[in-house]
């Protein structure tokens, strides 16, 4: 039979990743909690007319990457590439703003976008996304920025780089656009065929491509922070100035945009050089316009979004894994220990302790060899001599140390076992 193998793109997490990944987001709750947000989850399916107001119908991601398909009905649907426009649906339709006075969210799952898939980047991928609606103050800026590269420091990521910039508002960028676009024109002959398209459609795009010539093209191109208005400069230098408050590093870098159409005035990378081509682990930036453009009330916004792939990509070359056998694990001789070893098994689990065993009547020694692969931390050994007298070998196996129990014992023994191993029956 042919076998059937995963979508390009799209990976599975084996359970030898899997602790790495709940790592990775229990960090990411318990520092998010401590910063006042919220969980929120929405469905990974949206309306495809959401994302293209939401990101903007000329971005690369709208244009080119939804998965975008008709249900039954001929309803035009799509995977959701990001999960700003949402949570911003999400916060509009349940009127979060009047009835809980809930304005810090986030939100981790997945992702997809139709993008050549390579290192660092995939077709379906995952993100830790926040985002804080209805604050206007800088300071919010720089605690956003200050909060996550808090979070990729506190699990151990190293070698990041914080690059800022503000993209102008609604009043300064249209002329920032229109210089950028009469730039592009001059060089249109060069530019590669989607960046001679976007010098029409959406010019600050060009920024972002990645085809050498362009990148040498753009590089003399005029930069948005010559263009910003004064609003916007004291925007900025506020942002700056709490950063270096709270003593975070950054770069400036005036040729940093965003994919998303809407952002306006702050907008950031958490870039690495170890990644290779893909190198943001994160990117954000504030979006005031979004809510009221998606029917809401005009509430300002800003927020992140950072890739738990990348994060892992980066932890794997500098964290070892690390990964829980069971705290148990139980090795049973003959059928009669085989029958009242079901029983303890469960009881044991009952009491709290994670136990593991195998009922496939396999020698000891193959089941010890069990117990040392699995990484127990202590083995139970139960033969019929043993049951007849009330008693089993229990195994330490690190310290490879065996010592009697009494089987009416092996739950107190087991607590006190636990207690000194810090507490950790699991
Ligand atoms: P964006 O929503 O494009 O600003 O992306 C935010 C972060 O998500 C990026 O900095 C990446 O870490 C991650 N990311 C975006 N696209 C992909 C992808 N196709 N595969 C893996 N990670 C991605």
């Amino acid at each position: 039979m042919e076998q059937i193998q995963s979508v390009k793109g799209m990976n599975d997490i084996l359970p030898s990743e899997a602790p790495l990944w709940r790592h990775i987001e229990d960090k990411a709750r318990e520092i998010l909690n401590r910063f006042g947000y919220r969980e929120i989850r929405t469905p990974v399916v949206e309306k495809a007319e959401l994302f293209a107001r939401g990101i903007g119908d000329t971005t690369d991601i709208v244009e080119k990457e939804m998965y975008t398909f008709a249900d039954k009905k001929g309803r035009l649907l799509s995977l959701r590439p990001e999960a700003t426009a949402s949570i911003i649906r999400a916060f509009i339709e349940h009127q979060l703003h009047m009835v809980s006075g809930l304005r810090k969210f986030f939100l981790i799952g997945p992702m997809f976008r139709h993008e050549r898939p390579q290192k660092g980047r995939y077709r379906q991928f995952h993100q830790i996304d926040v985002e804080v609606f209805g604050m206007n103050d800088p300071m919010v800026d720089a605690e956003v920025m200050y909060l996550a590269c808090l979070y990729l420091e506190e699990i151990g990521l190293k070698g990041v780089r914080l690059e800022i910039n503000t993209l102008g508002c609604t009043k300064c960028r249209p002329r920032f656009r229109t210089v950028l676009r009469e730039f592009l024109l001059e060089h249109v002959s060069s530019l590669c065929p989607d960046c001679a398209r976007r010098a029409y459609k959406n010019p600050l795009r060009a920024f972002d491509c990645k085809v050498p010539s362009c990148g040498e093209i753009v590089a003399d191109a005029p930069v948005i922070t010559d263009f910003v208005c004064d609003e916007c400069v004291n925007h900025f230098d506020q942002v700056k100035q709490y950063l270096e408050e709270l003593g975070l590093g950054y770069s400036l870098n005036p040729r940093l945009v965003r994919g998303l159409d809407y952002y306006v005035r702050t907008a950031f990378e958490i870039v690495t050089e170890h990644l290779g081509a893909q190198n943001a682990v994160g990117g954000g930036g504030r979006y005031d316009g979004l809510m009221k453009e998606l029917g809401g009330p005009d509430l300002p916004g800003i927020g992140f979004a950072l890739g738990m792939e990348r994060i892992v990509l980066l932890l794997d070359q500098t964290l070892e894994p690390f990964q829980n056998g069971p705290f148990l694990y139980c090795v049973f001789i003959g059928p009669e220990a085989k029958k009242y070893g079901f029983k303890l098994v469960q009881k044991l689990r009952k009491e709290g302790f994670s136990v593991d065993c195998d009922y496939e009547d396999k020698s000891v020694k193959s089941q010890m060899r069990m117990a040392h692969r699995v990484g127990a931390s202590y083995a139970l050994i139960l033969g019929e001599d043993e049951l007849q007298k009330g008693i089993a070998q229990l195994r330490d196996m690190h310290r490879s140390e065996q010592f009697v129990v009494e089987l009416s014992e092996i739950v107190n023994e087991l607590h006190s076992l636990a207690e000194i191993e810090g507490g950790r029956r699991s």
